[in-house]
């Protein structure tokens, strides 16, 4: 049997979160009522003229800049022909080929290693509306009883990436995906949401004999709205297109929808030509023609890239940890308690778990250090109290530090005495052998002492009192 490696590249858009739409002023963002952020630009009124958001421009070079590509000094809009109710222009603007950026690469830190990811290029493009399909059973356009459209999204700056094709597995797509994530959320121009469907992806996929040059036919999956699907997309084509090769037959060129919960591909539609599209020079715009003033003090603003701080940490906390915590942005809340003397671990602990929810000022650092270190000598409740009070108002140490956990065991076996009287059952499950009961009846002592009780000194008690 033949030794097949994977060919995979992606198509990435971004949905910039600018205040106001690429070509209008209509404002741009989700969740207002349907059709309410329209106007006669975006609903292509005959004579409307679009104005390009300048924000947009910008924050689409800085992302080029964040992705090693070369920003050229003319870029050009073109419209892009196609027919489709989600279209009210008949066509949309987009960029061909002069895009704003050109090329670039990135060095995704992987378990043995980085991988590089070359790109293609990134240009800046107006989304279409929202079409919803009701009626029928699958939620698509064909055997959908009627469609809807929303213009609320028509006309929003949206980025799109290209990869060249250097992926070869879904692992790695996914770990790609997650760091471009990272570094695009970093730099303040996108909350690159996939559920909210600020960050979408289509995945080029072919499939080759180890070690054969060139390509074969791919596939193109459509619109994958997580990075487990992404994955599990790619696992179900890369399987499906051996099975066509070593039956002895041909892989022929498709679009398809990934539909998770069934684990299946189903044809979307043929995939056009980019000729079909019949792109020319937008006329109703000038070129772009960044100053290089202007991405030099883009590029002087681009903050440290996540790759650079997962290769870092992953000396301190192991590659798996060091990924997890980048990819959460949670290592930015980490490195100030380790600043502050908490251990390494300890802080990738608390800032998933405990300020996994807020952004803690940079003034209770000190404090939080503090209590982290000491949080043995103190009510569990009180340690917890910590965290939330921080995200709110600047904490002292002390007023939390000064509540002592009861550790007098006088005191706690009177409250072990109760619990293990009230619980009878599960005392004899105990004795019978099953000590995860035990978990239960320390919670117990816990909820019966408000939390104050010391988790460790109720442990042993109760260990005592359960020998037979
Ligand atoms: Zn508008």
């Amino acid at each position: 049997m033949a030794d097949w490696e994977a060919v995979v590249g992606l198509e990435i858009h971004v949905h910039l979160k600018t205040r106001t739409k690429m070509f209008c002023r209509c404002e741009a963002g989700f969740g207002a009522p349907e059709n309410t952020r329209t106007c006669p630009v975006c609903l292509a009124h005959p004579g409307a003229l679009p104005v390009p958001n300048g924000r947009a421009i910008e924050w689409t070079i800085k992302l080029g800049l964040a992705l090693g590509s070369e920003i050229p000094e003319h870029a050009v809009f073109h419209r892009k022909n196609y027919f489709y109710p989600d279209n009210p222009k008949g066509y949309q603007i987009s960029q061909y080929d002069e895009p704003l950026c050109v090329g670039g690469r990135l060095a995704v830190p992987g378990p043995d290693g980085d991988e590089e990811i070359r790109f293609v290029r990134a240009h800046l493009e107006e989304d279409a509306a929202k079409t919803v399909h009701a009626g029928g059973a699958t939620g698509r356009s064909v055997g959908a009883d009627y469609s809807l459209v929303d213009f609320n999204r028509a006309g929003t700056p949206l980025v799109e990436i290209v990869t060249e094709p250097d992926i070869r597995s879904a692992e790695q797509a996914q770990r790609f995906l997650r760091l471009l994530r990272q570094t695009i959320v970093e730099l303040g121009i996108s909350d690159a949401e996939m559920e909210k469907g600020t960050l979408r992806c289509d995945v080029n996929v072919s499939v080759r004999e180890r070690g054969e040059a060139g390509f074969r036919t791919r596939w193109e999956l459509k619109n994958m709205n997580s990075f487990n699907f992404v994955g599990r997309g790619i696992e179900a084509a890369v399987r499906k297109q051996i099975e066509i090769y070593e039956r002895g037959g041909q892989v022929e060129q498709h679009t398809y929808d990934y539909e998770a919960a069934t684990d299946t591909l189903t044809i979307h539609r043929t995939k056009e030509e980019a000729d079909d599209y019949r792109y020319f020079p937008e006329p109703d715009l000038v070129p772009i023609q960044p100053e290089r003033a202007l991405v030099e003090r883009l590029r002087g603003e681009l903050p440290e890239p996540p790759g650079a701080r997962i290769r870092r940490l992953a000396e301190a906390v192991g590659y798996d940890s060091a990924a997890e915590l980048v990819s959460t942005g949670a290592d930015r809340k980490a490195v100030p308690l380790v600043e502050e003397g908490v251990e390494w671990t300890v802080a990738a602990a608390v800032a998933m778990n405990q300020l996994a929810g807020h952004e803690p000022l940079p003034e209770n650092y000190r404090a939080l250090a503090e209590i982290v270190q000491k949080r043995e000598t103190i009510p569990r409740d009180a340690y917890t109290a910590s965290f939330a009070a921080s995200a709110t108002r600047p904490i002292g140490a002390e007023e939390f530090l000064s509540q002592t956990a009861i550790s007098d065991e006088s005191q706690l076996g009177t409250a072990v005495d109760e619990v293990l009287a009230a619980n009878p059952r599960q005392v004899e499950t105990y004795r019978g052998g099953k000590e995860g009961v035990l978990g239960f009846l320390v919670g117990q002592v816990m909820k019966q002492t408000e939390g104050k009780a010391d988790p460790k000194v109720v442990n042993r008690l109760l260990r005592e009192k359960l020998k037979v």
